[in-house]
């Protein structure tokens, strides 16, 4: 059973912790991916944009990957290293502002890379290389939600609309169709890639191998994955980009959260100070069942109780876990992995607050980065 060597009772409730230990942890493996290869790992912000953690980021990480105009400032204010861009498509207000942040620009057809060349090889005092989104139109993903490549995907080119002679201009090819995998997976779709737009490849600066990518998983095959990067940059003599979300920030920390009332309906229900709709909603757009710290499978343990969140939603519920000792008002409870796709997909529905954001490490202790309040609510809506 996971442990925390820390006491977490003191702190606002809810709040999301990162643990900058863990953090460093990953950052690390990430970086020996990049001594070992020579490829370029970005974050992207999109899975976890907690910019308090960038300066720890920052040593490690080549930049980030942003796909937004908001992301692409961010990257550009508060990491300071190199912003890629891929967007289904950018909008004519915003690209002047996103060509000022970005460094590599990512098209996802060849309508949009036609209308906005000329406007990004005009901007003065840097030279943004273009690089296109492909669809290999492969993928082992079973849920749809995360499947960049099922049928009529608008995400990235095929190769039926791929056009070999408007070429001119385009520095790299970047695909993206993993989703939480291993590099076997990666393995079977580079050979569809190649198979398809191995031609291209060729005559391109960098290949982009997206996201999805599990590295910092505990049965993550490294050295699999060196393999393939390796061979990459040797056939087409290319730069190579990692662009990882989730494994940055994998396993790093917490919410915790408090049991405010015992209901009985049939079955033991606890409300808890916290939500599944609002603060962790891939539990239930996946649908995933996030593990607890000393709770088992209903029945595993003596006390079974369904967990269901503060708001109104009749749905908002994380699951059912049973404990050693019967559950309590005032009891504390700890969610495991919850900072990626989190703080950054969380919403005030029912005009509930946020967690709190807390950081942990060993020189400075626990420290409250972030507590939200009446106006972040109702700033949104007027
Ligand atoms: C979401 C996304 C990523 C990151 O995916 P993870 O699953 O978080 O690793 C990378 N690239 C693109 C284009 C994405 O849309």
């Amino acid at each position: 059973m996971t442990k925390i060597d820390f006491d977490n009772t003191q702190l606002p409730s809810p709040s999301y912790i990162v643990d900058e230990r863990l953090l460093k942890r990953n950052l690390e493996v990430l970086d020996s991916v990049q001594q070992r290869t020579g490829a370029s790992i970005l974050l992207t912000l999109k899975g976890f944009s907690m910019w308090s953690t960038f300066p720890l980021v920052r040593e490690y990480l080549k930049g980030v990957t942003s796909s937004s105009l908001f992301e692409a400032r961010l990257g550009f204010e508060k990491m300071g290293k190199e912003v890629h861009a891929y967007q289904p498509a950018y909008s004519d207000h915003e690209i002047d502002e996103m060509l000022s942040y970005v460094d590599h620009i990512v098209f996802n057809s060849f309508n949009q890379l036609k209308k906005f060349k000329d406007k990004v090889k005009n901007v003065k005092g840097k030279n943004i290389e273009i690089g296109l989104l492909v669809n290999p139109q492969y993928s082992e993903t079973e849920t749809a939600l995360y499947d960049p490549c099922y049928a009529h995907s608008r995400l990235g080119i095929t190769l039926a609309n791929f056009k070999p002679e408007e070429l001119d201009g385009v520095d790299g090819i970047h695909f993206h169709s993993l989703f939480e995998q291993n590099s076997d997976i990666l393995e079977h779709t580079i050979k569809v890639v190649e198979d398809k737009f191995g031609e291209y490849i060729h005559k391109m600066k960098w290949l982009n191998l997206g996201g999805g990518h599990h590295i910092t998983r505990p049965d993550y095959d490294i050295e699999k994955l060196i393999r393939i990067i390796n061979q990459l940059k040797e056939t087409y003599n290319v730069e190579v980009y990692l662009e990882p979300g989730e494994a940055i920030a994998l396993n790093t920390g917490y919410l915790t959260a408090t049991v405010l009332d015992i209901v009985t309906n049939g079955i033991e229900i606890a409300i808890l100070d916290t939500s599944a709709e609002c603060h962790m909603p891939d539990v239930l757009a996946m649908p995933y069942r996030p593990q607890i710290i000393g709770a088992g499978l209903p029945g595993e343990n003596a006390y079974t109780y369904r967990l269901g969140g503060i708001t109104c939603l009749a749905d908002d519920i994380i699951g059912d876990y049973s404990f050693e000792k019967p559950l309590q008002a005032g009891d504390k409870l700890v969610f495991l992995d919850m900072p990626h796709y989190t703080m950054i997909k969380n919403q005030m529905f029912n005009g509930l607050n946020l967690p709190s954001i807390v950081t942990f490490n060993k020189e400075d202790g626990f420290k409250v980065v972030s507590q939200f309040k009446y106006e972040d609510y109702t700033n949104r809506l007027f």
